[in-house]
C-alpha cells in the first residue's frame, strides 16, 4: 500500500503526534495507512550477540513494563516512565515517537547514546541506519517516502557502562524543555573509556554532544571534570528561545544536567548506583 501511495498517504501507527498535526492542518493527506494491528512489527528480542531489537509498533507501555528491559536496558525502563501520561504511552508507539522526528522526544537520546541503529524496509528491501543519521531537520528525517521503520536495534552494553537521561520540565511527563543523555563506559582502573552524550530540544535534531565527551574521555571522574564537561555541553547545544526558555536559560539547563547525568551514568558504570 505504501509503495502505491506514497506520494499522498501517511503511515498512522498509535495516532498520537500525527493527529494533533492533523488537526492543526500542518498535515494534510489524501491516505492514512494504519500500521498499529501489525502485531508482527511488536515485539522485544534480546541475544547476547546481536542485542536489542524492538519492533515499530511496540507500545511505549510495553517497552516500560518489559521484565528484559528492566534487567537487560533499565534507562529505556526509565525513560519510558517520563513520557507523556499512562493513556499516551498506552497507544504510542516507539516507531511513532522516533519517525515523528521531534527533537523533544524522550526515546531517541537515550537510543542514540547507546548507539541504536534503525531499520527502514521499503516493499523491496531493507537498510539500517544509525539513529544519529536518521535526524536531518526540523521534524525531517531520513526516511524515504516508500519506506517503513520497521525495527529498532541497540547493541548489547559493553561491559563498566551506564546510562542515564533526565529533562527538565514544568509539568511533569510534559515534553522537556530541554533533556540530556549520557553513557559511561570505564576500563577497570575506573578511568573513562568511551562516553556519549546526547540533547534533546537543544537544535533541532537530538544533538551529540561531542566536547563534552572529549572532555571526558581519558580521565577520572572529579567535580571538575563534570563541571567542564557540563560547560562543554552547553556549548554544543545550539537551542532557540521560544515561550518555554530563553536560549541562553536552555544552555544553561543542558550544563546543569549534563553534570548530574554524567555523574548518575558514571556511578552505575562503577556499580556504585
Ligand atoms: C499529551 C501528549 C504528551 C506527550 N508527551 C511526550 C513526552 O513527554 N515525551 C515524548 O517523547 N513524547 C511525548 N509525546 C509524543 C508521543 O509519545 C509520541 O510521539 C507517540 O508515541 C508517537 O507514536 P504513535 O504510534 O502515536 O505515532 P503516530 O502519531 O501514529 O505517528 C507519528 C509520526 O510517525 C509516523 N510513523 C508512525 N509509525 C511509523 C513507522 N513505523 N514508520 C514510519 N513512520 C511512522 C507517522 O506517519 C507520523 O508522521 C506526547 C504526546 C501527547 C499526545
Amino acid at each position: 500500500m505504501l509503495a502505491d501511495h506514497q506520494d499522498d498517504c501517511k503511515i498512522i501507527c498509535g495516532g498520537q503526534s500525527l493527529l494533533i498535526v492533523m488537526r492543526q492542518g500542518l498535515v494534510v493527506t489524501d491516505f492514512l495507512i494504519d500500521i498499529k494491528g501489525l502485531n508482527e512489527m511488536s515485539y522485544i528480542t534480546y541475544g547476547e550477540k546481536e542485542g536489542l531489537k524492538i519492533g515499530a509498533t511496540t507500545t511505549h507501555r510495553t517497552i516500560e513494563k518489559s521484565d528484559l528491559l528492566k534487567q537487560k536496558y533499565p534507562v529505556l525502563v526509565a525513560v519510558e516512565k517520563k513520557v507523556a501520561s499512562i493513556q499516551v504511552r498506552n497507544w504510542g508507539s516507539i516507531g511513532g515517537n522516533l519517525a515523528h522526528g521531534d527533537s523533544s522526544g524522550d526515546l531517541a537520546p537515550t537510543l542514540i547514546a547507546l548507539d541504536a541503529t534503525v531499520k527502514l524496509s521499503s516493499s523491496k528491501e531493507s537498510r539500517v541506519l544509525p539513529l544519529e543519521e536518521f535526524y536531518t531537520g526540523l521534524f525531517e528525517t531520513a526516511m524515504e517516502k516508500n519506506e517503513l521503520l520497521t525495527e529498532i536495534q541497540v547493541p548489547p552494553v559493553p561491559p563498566r557502562t551506564g546510562a542515564a537521561y533526565t529533562k527538565f520540565n514544568l509539568i511533569e511527563n510534559d515534553q522537556g524543555i530541554v533533556g540530556v543523555a549520557a553513557a559511561v563506559t570505564l576500563d577497570p582502573a575506573g578511568i573513562c573509556k568511551d562516553a556519549r552524550i546526547v540533547l534533546s530540544n537543544a537544535g533541532v535534531t537530538p544533538i551529540r554532544a561531542k566536547s563534552a565527551e572529549r572532555v571526558l574521555i581519558g580521565n577520572r571522574r572529579g567535580d571538575s571534570l563534570l563541571a567542564e564537561a557540563g560547560v562543554a555541553a552547553a556549548g554544543d547545544a545550539d537551542p532557540v528561545s521560544d515561550i518555554h526558555a530563553t536560549e541562553r536559560h536552555r544552555r544553561y539547563l543542558v550544563g546543569v544536567l549534563t553534570r548530574r547525568m554524567v555523574k548518575l551514568a558514571w556511578e552505575r558504570a562503577a556499580g556504585q548506583a
